[in-house]
């Protein structure tokens, strides 16, 4: 083995239930009474809650997918008006986008409780949306100082969010095998998080309220996001980070669907990674990973089709040229104009990802 990795300084407190005690903990920990409580709408009483129990709390409500750097704007003048001593964010990736962009320009520690299962919150990635183009970079400084899951947030995700984000987070999983960083431990994490989520999600979906499978669909989401930050983005990630900022479709779902297109795509080139996500995935009687995905993705009506979230055909020249400059030459098939096209094109007919279509 021949390989440098690094790991990314973070502390994790795990508890359903707990948040709100558990981000008090956190407060104190760090001596911070004046922290910008960024809460989304699914976030409301348990900021109301915490801001109950930390009299200089602010409450920060405007939250939008793929950080508008207006509202990042907004948001760190609250932030500088409260003089704000630390950031909690509570909510889906908008939310933790968001703490992240103030912590970007302030260096504000970050305390983030997720809501969905994005793994941003494990991640030193920024994301900010400007004119129609996404822009995103790496910085110690978004990294959350603390990750609190508590699960019974989650109950209330309405079942095709919980679906398209499970899939987000399974995507960070099969990305990471072939991204510029991978190695054995980032492999494990990736694997050990694609297992977790295939034997939780559909658990999840069926009984919502069941602790043990909110549990493991978080414990799977960190791992994958992890994976994610510690390998880096992979042609899958690129595909869906400029479709999402391009043609601003909705984040999880993007990720859900383009997923068995770019896993049909690389398996070929992937060696024994595949199997081994077959494996993770509860592949049966030697069947492949993609068969495997495919199995997950009917048990779970997962989203099929780019058309169905409003990207057309006539989309495909306006994203091609910036997705085949951001595609990692280390890709383990080579990709041609003539190749991602037909992966977009059959993506937005949803059809079967193992047949490539013609453009
Ligand atoms: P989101 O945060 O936009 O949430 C989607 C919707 O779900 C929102 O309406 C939200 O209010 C609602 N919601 C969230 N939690 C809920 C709950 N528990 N119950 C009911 N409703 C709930 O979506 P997302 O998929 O979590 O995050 C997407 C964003 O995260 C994108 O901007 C993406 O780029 C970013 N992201 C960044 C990274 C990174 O490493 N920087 C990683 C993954 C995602």
């Amino acid at each position: 083995m021949r390989f440098v990795h690094e790991s990314m300084a973070q502390r994790v407190a795990f508890g359903a239930g707990q948040a709100t005690e558990l981000v008090i903990a956190e407060l104190e920990g760090i001596l911070a009474s004046r922290p910008l409580l960024i809460a989304g709408t699914a976030a409301e009483s348990l900021a109301a809650t915490i801001a109950q129990r930390v009299p200089d709390a602010r409450i920060w409500r405007q939250v939008v997918q793929h950080v508008p750097v207006e509202v990042a704007e907004l948001a760190r003048t609250a932030a500088a008006d409260a003089a704000a001593d630390a950031i909690v964010s509570i909510g889906g990736g908008s939310a933790t986008g968001l703490a992240k962009a103030v912590a970007l320009t302030t260096g504000l520690p970050i305390i983030a409780v997720p809501t969905t299962y994005a793994g941003s919150e494990a991640t030193d990635v920024w994301g900010l949306t400007e004119d129609g183009h996404k822009r995103t970079g790496t910085d110690p400084r978004v990294l959350p100082r603390t990750v609190v899951y508590d699960s019974a947030l989650t109950a209330s995700l309405p079942a095709e969010l919980r679906i398209a984000s499970g899939f987000n987070a399974l995507a960070h999983c099969v990305d990471a095998l072939w991204a510029p960083r991978a190695n054995p431990i980032n492999t494990a994490a990736a694997l050990e998080g694609a297992r977790a989520l295939r034997v939780a999600l559909p658990d999840v979906v069926a009984h919502p309220q069941d602790v043990d499978a909110q549990d493991g669909c978080l414990y799977g989401s960190y791992l994958s996001g992890v994976a994610f930050a510690s390998a880096g983005s992979g042609m899958h990630h690129k595909i869906c980070h400029v479709l999402g900022g391009t043609l601003n479709l909705p984040h999880a779902a993007t990720h859900a669907v383009v997923l068995p297109y770019v896993l049909a795509y690389n398996s070929p080139g992937a060696g024994r990674q595949t199997p081994r996500l077959a494996s993770a995935l509860g592949a049966q009687h030697g069947e492949s990973a993609l068969t495997a995905l495919q199995t997950l993705r009917d048990e779970l009506a997962a989203p099929r089709s780019l058309g169905d979230l409003g990207m057309t055909e006539d989309d495909i020249p306006a994203v091609l040229p910036e997705i085949l400059r951001s595609i990692p030459t280390s890709n383990p098939v080579p990709v041609t104009e003539r190749s991602v096209a037909g992966l977009l094109r059959a993506a937005i007919r949803g059809n079967h990802p193992a047949i490539e279509e013609d453009v």
